[in-house]
């Protein structure tokens, strides 16, 4: 038998007491933690999104009735308890409520998929199976708190800097850039893709007078590799911006994270305790180094490296050694990276293309773009691919576009960065990997 909720409604969350209120009748809501029967006392632990509080049943002061319904109450079930609170050092976080009444609103099924109280430690493929649960834990459910201050103080930064909030498509007709990291679709009688990038739209708002926009949204890759920093589904954080060029927007990259893991360290002190994290906030303007130097170190490192080669994951771990923690990898070799990106004046063979890293952690790319129209043709057919699947993006350039750069940053490597979590699934509500589409 369960109870109606009725007009009960919560007065305080768990951890939000001050020693005024002694005394006062106040109700909580949420899951039974634990329970335990010392016979003449009963000690319920009531967990909500802030944490925990005690309920202490003292047989000498409940009725009798009360404390037979409370004997009933099995872990995790879902209550409501109206009492008096006290102040008591013995108890978790300083104050226990005597109850009054307390309502049972929805049963849990015993036993659970797994445990709630951190006693008995669950594989990820398990919790992630039951994410709804292992979002009990604490330490599980404070990474989207951290991620959530994250993303809030992004939007301010972003906002302040005169940044438009714009929505792109995430179903598209054609690649990004061509490659092969695209899950195809079904639509209607034709083939289409889910976005990789909202990289040509941002670019052609360039061409709106909008000037500076920014969107927060998923991307798809079709990635095959199964590692801890790469999902098939991600959170991208995007800009572009007008009349800029890749400096101007490494300057916004830097300004932000300095900004943000500021605010995150001010309003999460509580969560980032939790997890045990001391962030560290990152001196501006951060360390540039050129992608040459990257080769010569990481070839000093022991790890072999060629000229015009991508970061290898050795290469990555031997220049994340080398460096402070967020650093940037400028001036890549024009060759291996996508078409939009803007080779260096002086010398072609170089762009204006920049990489952040966090470590041995990439957690952004960006570049001066290609705004010249014959310039971003040329630059297509390099790359091997068809400027006519190009054709409604490129006639954006015809029409006056200005000069404008940008960059994404994952959301999820961030958090990552933030929060020290080793594997980029903790990050992610319901994370989507090759083995992984349900829940
Ligand atoms: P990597 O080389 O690490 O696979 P990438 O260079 O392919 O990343 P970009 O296309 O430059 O990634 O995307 C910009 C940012 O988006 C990356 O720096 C990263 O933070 C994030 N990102 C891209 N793909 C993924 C992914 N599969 N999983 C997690 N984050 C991703
Ligand atoms: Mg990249």
């Amino acid at each position: 038998m369960t109870d109606s909720l009725g007009d009960w409604r919560r007065t305080h969350y768990s951890k939000r007491m001050d020693p005024e209120m002694s005394g006062e009748q106040i109700t909580v809501m949420g899951w039974i933690h634990e329970i335990r029967d010392l016979g003449g006392i009963i000690f319920v632990l009531l967990r909500d999104r802030d944490g925990i509080i005690q309920i202490t049943a003292p047989s000498k002061k409940i009725s009798k009735e009360l404390l037979d319904e409370i004997r009933k109450l099995k872990k995790e079930s879902v209550i409501a308890v109206r009492g008096n609170i006290q102040e008591s050092g013995k108890a978790p976080g300083g104050y226990e409520i005597i109850p009054n009444e307390i309502k049972l609103l929805n049963q849990s099924k015993l036993p659970l998929p797994l445990d709630t109280t951190d006693k008995v430690r669950a594989e990820i493929d398990t919790r992630l199976d039951s994410r709804y649960i292992d979002l009990r834990r604490p330490t599980s459910s404070v990474i989207f708190k951290i991620k959530s201050r994250m993303l809030h103080s992004v939007r301010n930064f972003l906002e302040k800097g005169e940044f438009i909030e714009i929505n792109t498509p995430k179903l598209v007709a054609s690649a990004t850039e061509g490659g092969t990291e695209l899950f195809p679709i079904t639509y209607f009688e034709r083939e289409a893709f889910l976005g990789q990038s909202p990289q040509l739209y941002k670019q052609m708002m360039m061409a709106t007078g909008l000037d500076k926009v920014y969107e927060i949204a998923p991307i798809f890759r079709a990635e095959e590799h199964d590692t801890l920093r790469h999902l098939n589904e991600v959170i991208s954080i995007d800009i572009e911006a007008s009349f800029c060029d890749h400096e101007d927007v490494m300057k916004i990259l830097e300004g932000m994270v300095h900004t943000v893991l500021g605010d995150v360290a001010n309003y999460g002190e509580d969560e980032l305790k939790l997890l045990g994290v001391d962030l560290e906030i990152p001196d501006i303007p951060f360390d540039r180094i050129d992608y040459d130097d990257v080769v010569d170190i990481v070839n000093s490192k022991g790890v072999n490296m060629g000229y015009g080669e991508d970061l290898s994951r050795a290469a990555e771990k031997a220049i994340g050694e080398h460096m402070n923690n967020y650093y940037f990898i400028t001036h890549w070799p024009t060759d291996i990276k996508p078409f939009y990106v803007m080779p260096d004046d002086k010398d072609p063979k170089r762009s204006c293309a920049f990489d952040l890293m966090y470590k041995d952690l990439e957690i952004s790319s960006g570049a001066q773009r290609v705004h010249k129209h014959d310039l971003l043709v040329e630059r297509i057919k390099k790359q091997g691919l068809n400027p006519v699947s190009f054709e409604r993006y490129l006639a954006a350039f015809e029409y006056g576009m200005p000069p404008h750069a940008g960059w994404g940053l994952g959301a999820e490597r961030f958090t990552m960065c933030i929060t020290g979590a080793k594997n980029i699934r903790e990050t992610v509500l319901f994370p989507r990997d090759r083995r992984r589409l349900t829940p």
